[in-house]
């Protein structure tokens, strides 16, 4: 069969690709320390588990509307209003496959193929967001986030990026894979940039926004772009409950764009409606269930185990030799730069002349699983991604491994000549 060069192009997501080849060698019977996958070790709340296996036994197992069942969509469009400071409407809204999914169906409906569109990405950014960008036909124009200025993009940066052909920005902060979060300040600097040019969307992720950490950088707090009048009616709002609720399997994101009198919303549930329709039925009550106070404890203690493990990842990996780290202050994610270490060799002759190379060598010899920075962007290339969203015991037990590792690596001038291939 013929494979579409639209497919056939398109990377392979990295952080997955990682996980299946730690999965793979755990299955082997292999003690794999797993710091790919960005999914909370933490189960879901019960309260959340029990509004669906009640919706579920009480026989909720039909059809739902396209964007979800307007209680849901009441339930997400108020917490826009209250929390973000978002004027919007259950109508705004639409319940998706993941936030993933919100984000591959803002794209393709924004995006004019063939047109030269470019979508302005600061980087190190998510993974998927260039292959996305990309399957809808516009360029990915990188704004690289410098790790002395704590990898954020500047608003100075941004506004020189912009061109005629500029029809959207992809903000994502708390951030993956950096860890970190704009102040407040900043983002709204990036927004004012943005206020001035009226043909450019903002697309804004904020599926980290429950994990920041105050208790590391006094006073960082969220900052919602579709909070601003000025670009309000043009900024699509992404969340979902895999992140702050534990729920990564369920497969719930969700989408808000007021604007444009509900033209844009309208033809995103259109593409919806020919593609998945609702997300299963009876997940509508688990997410008014999540999103309502009674869940608020639960989320905050996970919030503060993160907040726990930023702190003691940053500590362990400051100590490893070559690793230069940013403090982690949201999301579950440390980003540390490991280029001081291509060059060397492997106890088992791998050459390390690269993120990627770094971590295979580091799975297959020391079985601990990070994810090379290069599908992070261009300036990401010398790093490498590790999620601590596991205990603090395999955080010390493979932190420990990645220090034992890296103390082994020789010159590889001068090493011996044994070599492994890479493949
Ligand atoms: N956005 C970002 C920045 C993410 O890190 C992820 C998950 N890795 C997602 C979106 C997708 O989340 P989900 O589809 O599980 O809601």
């Amino acid at each position: 069969m013929h494979i579409s060069s639209r497919i056939a192009d398109m990377k392979e997501s990295a952080t997955l690709a990682v996980g299946a080849r730690a999965a793979a060698l755990k299955a082997q019977g292999v003690d794999v320390i797993g710091f790919a996958m960005g999914e909370p070790d933490f189960d879901t709340p019960t309260s959340i588990k029990r509004a669906a296996i009640e919706a579920l036994e009480s026989g909720m197992t039909k059809y739902a509307p396209t964007p979800g069942e307007k209680t849901a969509r009441e339930a997400i469009a108020r917490k826009l209003r209250e929390e973000n400071g978002i004027a919007c409407k259950a109508e705004d809204v639409t319940i998706t496959v993941g936030a993933k999914h919100a984000v591959y169906m803002a794209l393709q409906t924004m995006i004019e193929p063939g047109r030269g569109d470019e979508v302005l990405l600061p980087t190190p950014a998510w993974v998927s967001y260039r292959p996305l960008i990309e399957l809808a036909g516009a360029v990915c124009v990188e704004v690289p986030g410098s790790m002395a200025n704590g990898f954020r993009a500047t608003a100075e940066q941004v506004a020189r990026a912009i061109t005629p052909r500029t029809v959207g920005i992809l903000l994502n902060s708390p951030s993956n894979p950096c860890g970190i979060v704009y102040p407040v300040a900043e983002m709204r600097a990036i927004v004012d940039v943005i206020a001035a040019h009226p043909k450019i969307a903002i697309i804004s992720d904020e599926i980290y926004e429950k994990l920041i950490f105050p208790e590391i950088a006094a006073g960082i707090a969220h900052f919602s772009p579709g909070s601003d009048p000025r670009v309000a009616e043009r900024t699509v709002t992404i969340n979902g409950m895999s992140k702050a609720y534990a729920m990564t399997g369920w497969r719930i994101g969700y989408m808000c764009a007021p604007g444009d009198q509900g033209k844009f919303i309208r033809e995103v549930i259109k593409l919806q409606g020919q593609m998945t329709n609702s997300i299963a039925s009876f997940f509508m009550p688990a997410v008014v269930q999540a999103l309502s106070p009674a869940t608020a404890g639960e989320v905050e203690s996970m919030r503060g185990a993160f907040a726990h493990r930023a702190t003691i990842i940053h500590a362990l990996l400051s100590t490893v030799p070559g690793f230069e780290t940013v403090q982690p202050t949201g999301a579950f994610y440390a980003f540390p730069n490991i280029a001081q270490l291509f060059g060397k060799r492997s106890p088992a002759g791998r050459v390390i002349d690269s993120a990627q190379a770094f971590s295979e060598a580091l799975l297959a010899e020391a079985h601990v699983a990070v994810v090379p920075g290069e599908d992070f962007g261009a300036c990401a290339r010398g790093h490498v991604r590790l999620s601590f969203a596991c205990s603090q015991a395999q955080i010390e037990k493979g932190v420990a491994r990645i220090d034992a590792f890296v103390r082994s690596l020789v010159p590889a001038a001068t090493a011996s000549t044994a070599s492994v291939s890479r493949a």
